[in-house]
């Protein structure tokens, strides 16, 4: 008989940044790790959010011993909100990621039902066949933790997101000992951040970022807004440290980042000397040169409120001329566009902007090319899975794992929805499960399908035709002529002669056809068929054409 094999199905976060999960299968327990969402790309018109796709999972949910998170990014808690309500798993996590999933379930009124365990940043817990270790990792938020799992075959490893800075601003250095310690006893297979796998040398400290908010702080003549994500807890320290050192006080603004930070004071993983945090109405009257706002907006999220005053539709807080703006992370892919409009409207009213490109005030929290070897080093896994990245980053992180020693034929450069089984001696893909995005758009969760999608890039194309083709109640005949409405298209004045002939057009087929109202669709599909070769000869576009027919 042969021997149960361990499964590994990503089911996100392979070929992309963001929606990051995980499943490890062992016979009857499965374990899922982290369950991240994904900002949409600009295509993806009118869509929130991305989350991963779980029917895998849901047609298997008695076998589900629990939910392992690495930390409290959005691409790795994101999507619980979601999927807790249907997974109905247990979480574990560590106590500030903790703290963070229940402001992200409170907020979508998710939090009753939920079962959150709280592990030690080193703590163990047995789901099922799987015993979890935690260990400490240094990341962009403090108590993030990468996974020692010990299976009936061998010990796995998931590096969750890591760096390796000795000296954080909060949080733990990574336990590289701890590393060493089971690359002697023998690790079977090492799963590994990729985000950063393109870039050479070591990713800078947190501390450089520290000394750069203290230039900004001592010499701007104005206000200082800092903008970064709420959850990049380490950052909004930096902020108010340096912010204290320089005498000025610190307004938080925006929801989000209120209920982020009131959380991580109250867990005690940010820190306020007495009286520097103040409240909007303490504002009036204060020196400029006082005054610290943290805000989100750094994605120009256009409700966020950074986006906010620079359209000048904030209620409390307006840009001044003279004041100084820090934009404190990255552009998340896909996000440019919105993000340099909104640089753009910051400049034009006198504002004087840092960003990345021009200032060193963000570094990231992912591991630079020596930093993944580091790991790979210590480690020294049998079999090797990249994770958390596109293409292009999880082939170069594999051709990394070669470097140090790793054979070609032990790493796996899968992609979501690949299933990978493991062995104690040979691992092959061996399958392919549904995996995808389902798009959360507004309330609405998963009933938005590509097609919705693509209806909606056509839209903003090439607009939209509207045929109301009235006919007799009685009789079933066409009564007068089809009127033509049309938005997005062709300016309706200037193209009139142009509609008015395809109204005739439409007509002429009506009465061609014969049909009676019984065969509407017949009709719905000659009344498109005709008008979209029509517009096209006339346009070169394609507008979304939908006849209605009313009955009079
Ligand atoms: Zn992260
Ligand atoms: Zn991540």
């Amino acid at each position: 008989m042969a021997k149960p094999r361990l499964k590994i199905i990503p089911l996100g976060g392979l070929g992309e940044i963001g929606k990051n999960m995980v499943v490890m299968e062992y016979e009857n327990d499965i374990i899922i790790i982290d369950a991240g969402l994904m900002f949409p790309e600009e295509e993806m018109l009118g869509i929130d959010l991305v989350i991963p796709d779980i029917s895998y999972l849901l047609e298997r949910r008695e076998k589900i011993r629990g939910i392992v998170i690495t930390h409290g990014h959005e691409d790795h808690i994101g999507a619980l909100p979601y999927l807790l309500p249907q997974l109905k798993a247990p979480v574990y996590s560590t106590k500030l990621t903790q703290g963070l999933i229940s402001v992200k379930l409170k907020e979508r009124k998710a939090l009753s039902e939920a079962v959150l365990n709280v592990i030690p940043p080193n703590g163990q817990f047995t789901l099922g066949k799987f015993r979890v270790e935690f260990f400490p990792v240094c990341h962009s938020i403090p108590d993030s933790v990468g996974l020692i799992i010990y299976t009936p075959i061998g010990i796995m490893v998931h590096s969750g997101d890591f760096k390796l800075d000795y000296t954080p601003v909060s949080g733990k250095p990574t336990d590289l000992s701890r590393l060493a310690q089971l690359g002697a006893q023998g690790v079977l297979l090492l799963l590994s951040d990729s985000t950063y796998a393109e870039l050479p040398g070591y990713t800078p400290s947190e501390r450089v970022v520290g000394e750069t908010l203290d230039h900004i702080m001592a010499d701007a003549p104005g206000r200082v807004i800092v903008t970064t994500f709420s959850s990049l807890i380490s950052r909004i320290q930096q902020v108010i440290d340096s912010a204290a050192k320089y005498q000025r006080r610190v307004f938080i603004v925006g929801h989000s980042m209120s209920n982020t930070t009131r959380m991580a004071l109250e867990l005690g993983y940010l820190n306020a000397p007495d009286g520097i945090l103040a409240r909007l109405d303490e504002l009036k009257g204060m020196p400029h040169n006082k005054v610290v706002f943290i805000t989100t907006g750094s994605q120009g999220e256009p409700t966020s409120a950074l986006v906010r005053m620079a359209n000048r539709d904030h209620r409390q807080v307006h840009i001044l001329r003279g004041d100084t703006i820090v934009i404190s992370a990255t552009p998340i892919p896909g996000n440019e566009g919105l993000i340099n409009r909104t640089l753009d409207n910051l400049f034009k009213q006198g504002a004087q902007v840092l960003y990345s490109k021009v200032a060193q005030v963000h570094v990231h929290g992912h591991g630079s090319q020596e930093e993944l070897k580091l790991l790979l080093n210590l480690a020294k896994p049998k079999f090797f899975v990249p994770i958390h990245g596109e293409y292009r980053h999880l082939s170069l992180h594999a051709k990394l794992a070669q470097s140090v020693g790793v054979p070609a034929d032990n790493t796996f450069v899968l992609e979501d929805g690949d299933v990978l089984e493991i062995g104690p001696e040979a691992s092959k893909i061996t399958g392919k499960i549904p995996s995808g995005n389902v798009y959360v758009d507004g309330l609405s969760v998963g009933d938005i399908g590509s097609v919705v999608i693509r209806n909606r890039r056509m839209l903003s194309k090439d607009g939209i035709v509207v045929v109301i083709i009235a006919v007799n109640r009685q009789s079933g005949k066409l009564v007068g002529r089809p009127d033509i409405v049309s938005r997005g298209f062709v300016d309706t004045r200037e193209s009139k002669d142009m509609l008015d002939e395809s109204r005739d057009l439409v007509a002429r087929i009506l009465d061609h056809s014969g049909a009676r109202p019984a065969e509407w669709s017949f009709i719905n599909t000659k009344v498109r068929d005709t008008l979209n070769k029509f517009y096209y000869e006339q346009t070169k576009r394609r507008p979304m054409i939908l006849p209605f027919m009313v009955k009079v």
